[in-house]
């Protein structure tokens, strides 16, 4: 099932995400919706807050990338109650997007190697180093179960030349090719 996707504005994407307790089989289901949900919207990573559940949970699919970076792994992955443990190596600068924030691309500079901890579907708590796109799209997502969005990295003149934009989806000004909340 598709859900709505909640936009910049929505109280729930400021939320510190709680942790997903159990996982059991609605949490898979959760899990095959949010795919659903993120496809239907070409995105590469969804966060449950982007569908108003302010839980520890996020999906990516990195397979689109690989067209413009062919060196890119293919991550189609569910990370659950995923804690960061490190991010490091040189900056690395990327003009990202949100499905939460339609309309606006902007140059965010991180650190281009992650260590994360998460739980997988069976509940297996697992460490894995990540790099390139693939740690780009965690870090975004990440950023969202700790009521972060990617705009919150920029420079204040560059969140200043943004408020209109902003406070345009914030009201519903917004044309979508999904469904938003
Ligand atoms: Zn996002």
């Amino acid at each position: 099932m598709k859900h709505p996707i909640f936009t910049y504005g929505q109280a729930v994407l400021r939320k510190q995400s709680v942790p997903v307790e159990p996982i059991d089989e609605t949490t898979k289901q959760l899990i095959a919706d949010m795919f659903e949900t993120m496809y239907n919207a070409g995105g590469v990573g969804l966060a449950a807050p982007q569908i108003g559940k302010a839980i520890r949970l996020f999906v990516i699919d990195t397979e689109p990338f690989t067209e413009q970076y062919p060196e890119t792994e293919i991550k189609k992955m569910a990370f659950i109650n995923p804690k960061m443990l490190e991010e490091f190596g040189d900056d690395f600068v990327y003009s990202e997007g949100c499905l939460s924030l339609p309309g606006i691309n902007e140059d965010v500079t991180r650190k281009s190697q992650i260590r994360i901890q998460y739980q997988d579907e069976s509940g297996t708590l697992k460490e894995e180093l990540f790099s390139g796109m693939v740690a780009r799209v965690i870090q975004h997502e990440y950023d969202h179960l700790e009521g972060r969005v990617f705009t919150d990295h920029l420079s204040s003149l560059k969140k200043m030349i943004l408020k209109r934009k902003l406070s345009d989806i914030a009201s519903g000004k917004v044309k979508t090719t999904y469904k938003v909340k």
